[in-house]
């Protein structure tokens, strides 16, 4: 691509013509919406460009394209990273301060799009940038939800769920593609005909695509998001509205949007609803017909298929993804089932997120053949195929009255990848434990990365010119780079550069607290931040119990030279998932006791701050000292938000589990407060009768901690509102909170000390940003272009 054919048109004079001829506004009257979407359209304009270029180059290599197909993409804010990308940074800020506007308000007037629930859909959003910045022809295909993840709010403590409306106002980066839509099928019957299967569907809905370009690290590549809206495919039934019945009308098209109306707010169980799987069906569909349409526009040959086409599923939200390909090629373009599905398994690949039993999918199957009749039928007949040619019938996909989608995802994959090392290696040993032994080069290792150009270069301005003072700029777009930083970590002037990057950081988040939330904080403290979707197996009790012990133990002891600390905490929990939200309210209810002790707040400071998303991790984690990473041993399967903030200059404090493993053996054991049982240990312990109680009776500090939550010390007005959380902690305590706790008491009081010694934590915080950059989301790609895809660049080294 020529390195600079970009017209050569004034950037402020770009923004000034999109105020007046997009927007048809007066400047002397524009809002700042106005002005943030000039920008934004000046911005895009030149994506266009690049983007094009891309797309042409694509076609006249007739490279192999990669399809990313996630229900979900957290993408956020998009205005700085196209601007970063771009390079445009000086430009668009000295062009909005010339206008009067202040820069940082602009950007953050964009709303946060939040279409996916946590880590794994950020992971895609990341993977799309990283995708473009490595020049890899590819296309992320998903749902445009009208309402995105749910707005948190607290009231009393609780959780409160309002719908999200980042589409209210229009999109600056979508582009409308009513001439790419898809008419799909639901339900009916398959019959018969000629000796070859028909499906009948009894209903038909549009699919509409909208495009997002997604471009890369300097401009040198960008590919597109294609998002997914549900359409009528009869929008308006005129006899009825001319029959006066005017809802009625419309009622086709209502129903039609109603697919892609809503994100569902589960990030890890599955409710049985049909919409859902309607969801599934509907976007996976959606994207194969395209990808058969790209295909076949310019090759004949069904068969070269997998040279030209590699699908990645991530998770098994798109599983019928595999179903659906088979049948288009078998009862649509006649060729044989064999080959048909031997074409598929080579373009398939399935990544796995969890191996918690509750969250792998199944449907039933009356649902699932009410729904996908003649999906049912060609997955019998997939399983068959895979019984005849592997001595074994222990696995199928269809078993026990279920469709079940993990096994469906595997025996479908030319490869299957976990997203963690340690991750990987239980699958192997769990839940495809039979599979892997039929299957033994199909499942590799992918462990997960994030961009570093919103990561670090965007999020924390200060640390990103540090880094490019000290090394040059070439970080940015090759984190491992970040090693260079090591010889100058001993230098007391850069070490005391590097403390006065996070006191400055710290000392903005006090301010935006303190503005947005009411609440001081000491700039002094150990800002110790966990923020992640709420689950009994991410541990916030663990963290908030650790919180009231330490909360006693300083009111027993005031004068015993206690380090300073501020929890923060961040992070929504599924509407239905009633002990998450308890948890939640627990934590505020902490928060509202201990913050008030005027005895005790100096040195403990305890804050939930409502409505995590995107933009405000970008926020938090530059600030963060300490990094909260304590699943149970076995249940996070990688992990991004522990890479993010060892990337930003904190400390974990963390169980060996998912990515943390691969953490703490790059940045050094003495750079990370290890603590709590392995994998191993966790397993061993559940059969241990009355682990919950023995861990208990034998820690005086938890024993007090619990107390106190039952007898109402958080909760005065209703001494017994956490009688569940109470009774868990007691009880089953599946998740070993009790039995890890004194371990994790022990750790952070290693950590108050580390703390107090500030040049030392400095080393240690400086050392976690130089040895993380393997944890760039670029890495991750290239394990995937090398190993599942074997897709090429198309853009030269620098
Ligand atoms: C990175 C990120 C996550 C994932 O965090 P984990 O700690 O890995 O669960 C979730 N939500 C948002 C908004 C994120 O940016």
């Amino acid at each position: 691509m020529a390195k600079d054919n970009m017209p050569k048109t004034d950037f402020r004079d770009a923004i000034l013509w999109h105020l007046t001829y997009t927007l048809g506004k007066d400047p002397d009257h524009a809002q700042i919406f106005d002005w943030r979407m000039a920008l934004s359209y000046a911005v895009r304009d030149r994506i266009v460009d690049r983007w094009m270029a891309a797309t042409r180059e694509t076609y006249r290599a007739d490279a192999k394209r990669v399809y990313y197909l996630s229900m979900e993409f957290l993408i956020g804010r998009l205005l700085e990273d196209n601007i970063v990308n771009m390079r445009l940074a000086d430009e668009a800020r000295s062009a909005i301060e010339s206008f009067g506007l202040n820069y940082r308000s602009v950007l953050l007037d964009e709303p946060d799009a939040a279409l996916g629930n946590g880590g794994l859909g950020r992971l895609a959003a990341c993977f799309m940038e990283s995708l473009a910045t490595l020049g890899c022809p590819a296309y992320g295909y998903g749902i445009r939800y009208e309402h995105g993840l749910f707005r948190q709010s607290f009231a009393d403590g609780r959780q409160h769920e309002a719908p999200e409306d980042w589409l209210q106002q229009p999109y600056a980066w979508e582009f409308e593609r009513p001439e790419a839509a898809f008419t799909l099928g639901f339900g009916g019957r398959v019959v018969s005909r000629d000796g070859k299967a028909v499906w009948e569907p009894e209903n038909f809905v549009k699919s509409e695509a909208f495009d997002t370009p997604v471009v890369g690290w300097k401009g040198r590549w960008a590919n597109t998001l294609r998002l997914w809206s549900g359409r009528a495919v009869n929008p308006f039934d005129l006899e009825r509205f001319n029959a006066g019945d005017f809802a009625a009308a419309a009622e086709n098209e209502a129903l039609a949007r109603t697919i892609s109306r809503v994100l569902y707010p589960e990030d890890s169980t599955e409710k049985g609803k049909r919409l859902r799987l309607t969801q599934e069906y509907f976007f996976s569909a959606a994207s194969i017909r395209d990808i058969l349409r790209r295909f076949l526009s310019d090759h004949a040959d069904l068969r070269l298929l997998p040279q030209k086409v590699a699908i990645q599923m991530n998770d098994t939200h798109p599983a019928i993804a595999g179903p659906e390909l088979v049948r288009l090629l078998h009862d649509e373009h006649g060729l044989p089932f064999e080959e048909a599905l031997h074409i598929t398994q080579g373009c398939v690949n399935y990544t796995n997120h969890t191996l918690l039993p509750e969250a792998l999918e199944s449907w039933g199957e009356d649902l699932f053949a009410s729904l996908l009749p003649r999906h049912l039928q060609l997955i019998d007949r997939i399983d068959d195929a895979h019984a005849k040619a592997n001595p074994s019938r222990k696995v199928a996909a269809r078993g026990e009255g279920r469709v079940k989608m993990g096994e469906l995802s595997f025996i479908m994959a030319n490869r299957v990848n976990g997203v963690a090392a340690l991750h990987t290696g239980l699958m192997k040993t769990t839940v495809f434990k039979e599979l892997h032994r039929l299957h033994p080069e199909r499942i590799v290792n992918e462990t997960n990365g994030v961009t570093p150009r919103r990561w670090v270069h965007s999020c924390n301005p200060r640390l990103s010119t540090l880094i490019t003072d000290t090394i040059g700029e070439g970080w940015v777009g090759d984190l491992e780079q970040l090693t260079k930083l090591e010889p100058h970590i001993d230098n007391p002037d850069w070490l005391s550069r590097f403390t006065e990057v996070k006191a400055l950081n710290k000392a903005d988040l006090c301010d935006w607290i303190t503005r947005d939330h009411g609440l001081m904080l000491n700039p002094q403290a150990i800002f110790d931040v966990q923020i992640k979707r709420i689950h009994e197996y991410k541990r916030q009790h663990l963290n908030i119990l650790e919180a009231i012990a330490h909360w006693q133990e300083i009111k027993d002891n005031p004068g015993a030279g206690w380090t300073p600390r501020v929890k923060i905490f961040g992070g929504k929990a599924a509407p239905g998932y009633f002990f998450a939200k308890d948890i939640i309210r627990l934590i505020n209810d902490v928060s509202v006791v201990v913050n008030a002790d005027a005895q005790t707040n100096e040195l403990l400071q305890v804050v939930y701050l409502p409505n995590y998303n995107v933009t405000m991790a970008e926020r938090l984690i530059p600030a963060a000292d300490l990094s909260e990473q304590v699943s149970t041993a076995g249940k996070e399967a990688s992990g991004t938000g522990n890479m993010k903030f060892a990337l930003n200059g904190a400390l974990t404090i963390g169980t060996l589990d998912g990515a943390n493993v691969e953490i703490r053996e790059r940045v050094g054991a003495d750079n990370f407060f290890l603590f709590g049982m392995t994998v191993d240990e966790a397993e061993a312990r559940r059969n241990v009768e009355a682990h919950a109680t023995k861990a208990i009776a034998a820690d005086p500090r938890l024993a007090r901690a619990v107390d106190a939550i039952r007898s109402g010390v958080f909760s005065p007005s209703e001494p017994d509102r956490y009688a569940g959380i109470v009774a868990n902690l007691t009880g089953a305590d599946y998740f070993l909170v009790a039995s890890d706790f004194s371990d994790y008491w022990r750790a952070q009081r290693e950590v108050d000390r580390a703390y107090a010694d500030a040049q030392g934590w400095a080393r240690m915080a400086a050392l976690n940003v130089a040895r993380s950059g393997w944890f760039s989301s670029d890495r991750t790609i290239r394990g995937y272009m090398a190993d599942i895809w074997n897709a090429k660049s198309l853009i030269g080294q620098e």
